[in-house]
């Protein structure tokens, strides 16, 4: 209600100020100097691809990392996401760029982030793996406690024959009558029960603790790949010539996403916000900015971009651009 109020507000000054100046400004001005490429793209696009698809073709040619295509997806959903999908697929919620919406500097850290996952190939464990990793140690656990039950019957065994040999030594008792009587036989059928309990317990007991382990290695996993892609994305956007600030941005809407100040699979918020400065500090963005202008104005000529196969996702096409179709006739039809 704050947020509104304080927006509204700032709206109003604007018209009543410089709604001149708005006016003299042709909306068509800004839309000439754009590269053809670009008016299309943003006459065709709805306006969330249309970003997607700049900060994408910028942060890849700035970064040399046009040489495969992308795909974006904006996912018609509320939440404070993105994430990488399969097959260079960078997916982001309506939620955070509904959030960031005033800064295609946030949306650059954002998407910087992902196709960082990406050049690291950081694969996410699903659910369906962590339970076959988890079956994994199951059947670990169950020849561990096996083991275990060998090296204890043999134990038994060295303890019971010399018992026998020595109360046979000394009575004269023979071997057969002093194990094999049905009492004895219950006996012993009980005990080998008690034990298969202990040994399903003992096998519960070691799946829970190799579980536990599993899950605190994950974490620690998935929190330094979040690291890694942080890092990456600030170096991408700053190369591309973004503002760093927009990085920051991005980690303070997640510390205000509930959640966001704790440490999960994902570092907590403020952690990644000071990682984020300790980077900007030892690699400032003006430097990276050098270097990516300069790999900008090698080649000029945006991507290209079309509906992607699957029908749903926007594909941003390598530099070399064009079609299999188009490849084919330049090898061999001229
Ligand atoms: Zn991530």
């Amino acid at each position: 209600m704050h947020r509104t109020s304080i927006r509204a507000g700032a709206r109003a000054a604007l018209v009543g100020v410089a709604a001149g100046a708005l006016v003299a400004v042709p909306p068509a001005h800004a839309a000439e100097k754009l590269h053809p490429t670009y008016q299309l793209a943003k006459q065709n696009l709805p306006a969330d691809w249309y970003v997607a698809y700049r900060v994408v073709d910028r942060i890849a040619r700035a970064n040399g990392l046009d040489s495969t295509p992308w795909r974006v997806d904006v996912v018609k959903e509320y939440q404070i996401n993105a994430f990488a999908g399969e097959n260079n697929l960078i997916a982001v919620y309506a939620g955070i760029l509904d959030q960031v919406t005033d800064s295609s500097s946030a949306v650059a850290c954002i998407v910087g982030h992902e196709m960082g996952h990406h050049v690291k190939r950081h694969t996410a464990v699903g659910e369906a793996e962590k339970a076959e990793l988890v079956e994994k140690l199951r059947a670990e656990a169950t020849r561990e406690v096996d083991q275990e039950k060998v090296a204890a019957k043999s134990e038994r065994e060295k303890s019971t024959m010399g018992s026998i040999v020595a109360r046979a030594a000394g009575s004269q008792v023979p071997f057969a009558g002093s194990i094999v009587g049905s009492s004895a036989g219950e006996a012993i059928e009980k005990r080998s029960e008690a034990r298969d309990k202990e040994s399903q317990d003992r096998i519960e007991q070691i799946v829970a603790e190799k579980k536990a382990k599993l899950e605190k290695e994950l974490a620690e996993k998935g929190r330094q790949q979040e690291f890694e892609a942080d890092a990456l994305g600030y170096r991408y956007a700053a190369a591309a010539g973004f503002d760093p600030e927009g990085c920051i941005r991005v980690m303070e809407v997640l510390s205000q996403t509930p959640g966001g100040e704790l440490d999960t699979e994902h570092p907590a918020a403020p952690k990644r916000m000071e990682k984020l400065r300790e980077l900007m500090a030892q690699e400032p963005a003006a430097d990276l900015k050098a270097k990516g202008d300069a790999a900008l104005a090698k080649d000029a000529t945006p991507l290209t971009f079309d509906l992607a196969r699957d029908g749903k996702s926007l594909r941003i096409n390598p530099a070399a651009g064009g079609s299999a179709a188009e490849d084919l006739e330049k090898r061999f039809d001229r």
